[in-house]
């Protein structure tokens, strides 16, 4: 934190985005009661499994994502933090909701390699100008330092190529549907024969990140995954963000 940090800090105490005490962005309460997964899930959805193995429903299922982690359930404190991380405040969240990591025990395909490269999950032009950010850009250049790994906030070969519209509300059919071929992408050298680890806020069913992963593939990614700071519950399980 630099000097003026400190001092605007004194000045104007930050107050956490969840609980709204006064002292931190996201506050001691609030990380303490922050709902990390400690079960051993499937990789790509939320059915108990052991450890590195996909449920029998993702087995028989296509997959361009390779594994999916999350740190936490998409439920309160977090799910708060999230919120204001998307709509109001994402500068300042971000970084406190990255910081939720250090010393989590993670997966061993997140640990650093010469050709693992972190990517945030893009948001379309128009959505990305109206909100003056995007989250996952933030939360991919805040988790990068922590996660000792190579990260690409603005990476120009990736993008949204059509506005879809929220997945909310949508079964899991209508979800991957909503997002088919939503993604393009660029053969660049950046990613080519790379591991990739797409960084977004929450994951549901996956079928956003599906997409990206897809392009990603398509352009020589040799492997996708995806990290999010949480993963949220779907009754229709696997077949839907
Ligand atoms: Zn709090
Ligand atoms: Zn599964």
């Amino acid at each position: 934190m630099t000097l003026i940090d400190r001092l605007l800090n004194l000045l104007y105490p930050p107050r956490c985005v969840s609980c709204g005490a006064t002292g931190a962005t996201l506050c001691e309460r609030c990380i303490a009661a922050a709902p990390f997964i400690t079960t051993r899930t499937c990789l790509l959805c939320h059915r108990p499994q052991a450890e590195g193995a996909r449920c029998y429903a993702c087995h028989e299922l296509p997959s361009a994502l390779e594994a999916a982690a999350a740190l936490c359930d998409y439920a309160p404190p977090i799910e708060i933090a999230i919120k204001r991380l998307k709509y109001r405040r994402g500068r300042a969240v971000a970084p406190a909701l990255a910081d939720l990591v250090v010393d989590r025990r993670l997966p061993s395909w997140l640990h650093p390699g010469a050709t693992t490269l972190l990517l945030p999950v893009p948001l379309h032009p128009a959505r990305e100008r109206e909100r003056g950010f995007n989250q996952a850009a933030l939360l991919a250049a805040a988790l990068a330092p922590h996660l000792d790994l190579s990260c690409d906030p603005h990476p120009i070969y990736l993008r949204r190529a059509r506005r879809t519209r929220p997945q909310v509300g949508l079964s899991s059919e209508q979800r991957r549907q909503n997002v088919s071929f939503a993604f393009a992408c660029d053969p660049s050298p950046a990613i080519r024969n790379a591991h990739i680890v797409l960084v977004d806020d929450v994951y549901t069913t996956g079928a956003t990140m599906q997409d990206c992963a897809r392009a990603l593939r398509e352009a020589g990614a040799a492997h996708v995954s995806g990290f999010t700071i949480a993963r949220a519950r779907y009754a229709g399980g696997r077949s839907a963000k």
